[in-house]
C-alpha cells in the first residue's frame, strides 16, 4: 500500500476492534483511522482517541443486551470534543461514518444485529468491508452479497475460517466442498450429562479463544459453528450440501476446501485472531506486522480431526436446517438463539435449554421467503419478544 489506508472501526473497544487496533499499530505507516464507533465502555473509547487520532468517535452503539453495550441514543449533530475529533452518537453516527466515502475499508467489528445497517450503508457508498460481525449475514446474507455484487464492493471476513477459507480459494467454480474447522468448544469431550449441569462459568471457559461472552456460549453449543455454516453459503455461494465442519481441537488448521480433483488446500497458523484481522484490513496485500513467532509443525505436534456428535450438539442442524430453509428462517436462528443466550447469561435456563428454545422458535415460524430489510428487523423484533415470554 503506497498511500495509507483509510479505515473506520465499528465495535472498536471490543474484542474484535481492540485486536484490530493492535494491528494498525504495529502497521501505523500504513494506516490512517477515519473514525471509531464503541459501546458503552467509553473510557476505552477516548482513550484510543487520544492514542489513534481518529477524525471521529462515535458513542451510544446499540446493544441487545444490557451490560454488553451501551444504550441507544438518537443522534445529536457533530460536536467537536476540544481533543482533535468530533464526536457523533448512536446509528446515525454510524450511519455518517458508512457514508463518508473517505473510507477505503470499513471493520464492522460490533456485535448483534447493529452491525447489518451500517454495512448496508458502506456497501451502498462503495467502501469494502472487513467484516466480523455474523449478524450481518446470518440476516440478511441474500440482500448483502446482492449489493455488494452491484456495488462492485469486497467483502472480506474476519472470522478465521472464513478467512481461511478466502485464502484458500482461486476460483470458487473449481471447488467442490468447503470443510470448516471447530475446535469444539469446552465441552468437546464431556457428557450430555455434564454439559446439562454446565454453569456460566464452565460454559464461558474455552480452551482456545478469548472472545465476548455471546460468542464463547455459542461456541460451547456449537451454534457458532452453525452460525458460520450459514455465513460461508452466504459468503461463497456454496451450497449447504458442500459445506462440512470436522471438529479440530488444536485450532491449528483454520479451515480448507476441496477441489473437483481431489486437491484440498487448508489454511493453518497459530490460533491468534490478529492474523485473520490483518489479512482483512490489508487485503490484498501482506505484510509482517504483528506476527509474533514463527509457526512450527513440531511444535504443534499432532492435529486430530473428529465428526462433530450431531446429537449432543443439535444446533449444528438446526442451523443446517434454517439454511436450507432460508428466508426469515436464519433471523429466527439468530434472534431465538441471541435471547436465549442472554437467558443463560442472566441464570435464568441451563445451556442446553438454549438450543431447545430455538429448535421451538423456528418450528413455530412462518418463513417469509424473500424479506426486505424492513421484514427482517420486523422478525428479528417479534422472535426476541416471544422468546423473551418463555422465561418470564
Ligand atoms: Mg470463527
Amino acid at each position: 500500500m503506497e498511500k495509507k489506508r483509510k479505515i473506520s472501526i465499528i465495535g472498536s473497544t471490543g474484542s474484535i476492534g481492540t485486536q484490530a487496533l493492535e494491528v494498525i499499530e504495529k502497521l501505523s505507516d500504513k494506516f490512517e483511522i477515519i473514525a471509531l464507533a464503541g459501546g458503552n465502555n467509553i473510557e476505552l473509547l477516548e482513550h484510543q482517541a487520544k492514542k489513534f487520532k481518529p477524525e471521529y468517535i462515535c458513542y451510544n452503539l446499540p446493544s441487545s443486551h444490557a451490560g454488553e453495550g451501551g444504550i441507544s441514543t438518537r443522534g445529536t449533530s457533530v460536536r467537536n470534543s476540544g481533543e482533535g475529533y468530533k464526536i457523533l452518537h448512536g446509528e446515525e453516527g454510524l450511519e455518517q461514518i458508512c457514508s463518508n466515502k473517505e473510507n477505503d475499508i470499513i471493520l464492522v467489528a460490533c456485535s448483534g444485529k447493529i452491525g447489518l445497517k451500517p454495512t448496508l450503508k458502506a456497501i451502498e457508498n462503495g467502501i469494502d468491508i472487513a467484516l466480523a460481525n455474523k449478524e450481518t449475514l446470518v440476516m440478511a446474507g441474500d440482500i448483502v452479497m446482492k449489493k455488494a455484487r452491484e456495488n462492485g464492493v469486497n467483502i472480506i471476513p474476519v472470522d478465521s475460517e472464513h478467512c481461511a477459507i478466502h485464502q484458500c480459494i482461486k476460483d470458487i467454480r473449481q471447488v467442490d466442498k468447503l470443510i470448516i474447522t471447530a475446535s469444539g468448544g469446552p465441552f468437546l469431550h464431556k457428557s450430555i450429562d455434564e454439559m446439562q449441569k454446565a454453569t456460566v462459568k464452565e460454559a464461558l471457559s474455552h480452551p482456545r479463544w478469548h472472545m465476548g461472552k455471546k460468542i464463547t456460549v455459542d461456541s460451547a453449543t456449537l451454534m457458532n459453528k452453525g452460525l458460520e455454516i450459514i455465513e460461508a453459503h452466504h459468503l461463497f455461494g456454496m451450497d449447504y450440501e458442500n459445506i462440512e465442519v470436522v471438529i479440530h481441537p488444536q485450532s491449528i488448521v483454520h479451515s480448507a476446501i476441496e477441489y473437483k480433483d481431489g486437491s484440498v488446500i487448508a489454511q493453518l497458523g497459530l490460533p491468534s485472531m490478529h492474523i485473520p484481522i490483518q489479512y482483512a484490513i490489508t487485503y490484498p496485500e501482506r505484510f509482517e506486522g504483528i506476527k509474533s513467532k514463527s509457526f512450527s509443525f513440531t511444535d504443534a505436534a499432532r492435529l486430530d480431526f473428529e465428526k462433530p456428535d450431531f446429537e449432543k450438539f443439535p444446533a449444528l442442524n438446526l442451523a443446517y436446517f434454517a439454511g436450507r430453509t432460508g428466508g426469515t428462517a436464519t433471523v429466527c436462528l439468530n434472534a431465538a438463539n441471541e435471547e436465549a443466550v442472554f437467558a443463560f447469561l442472566d441464570g435464568k435456563i441451563t445451556l442446553c435449554k438454549i438450543v431447545d428454545i430455538v429448535e421451538k422458535m423456528l418450528s413455530d415460524h412462518k418463513v417469509i421467503k424473500n424479506p426486505s430489510i424492513d421484514e427482517i428487523f420486523e422478525v428479528d423484533r417479534e422472535i426476541r419478544e416471544k422468546t423473551k415470554k418463555l422465561f418470564a
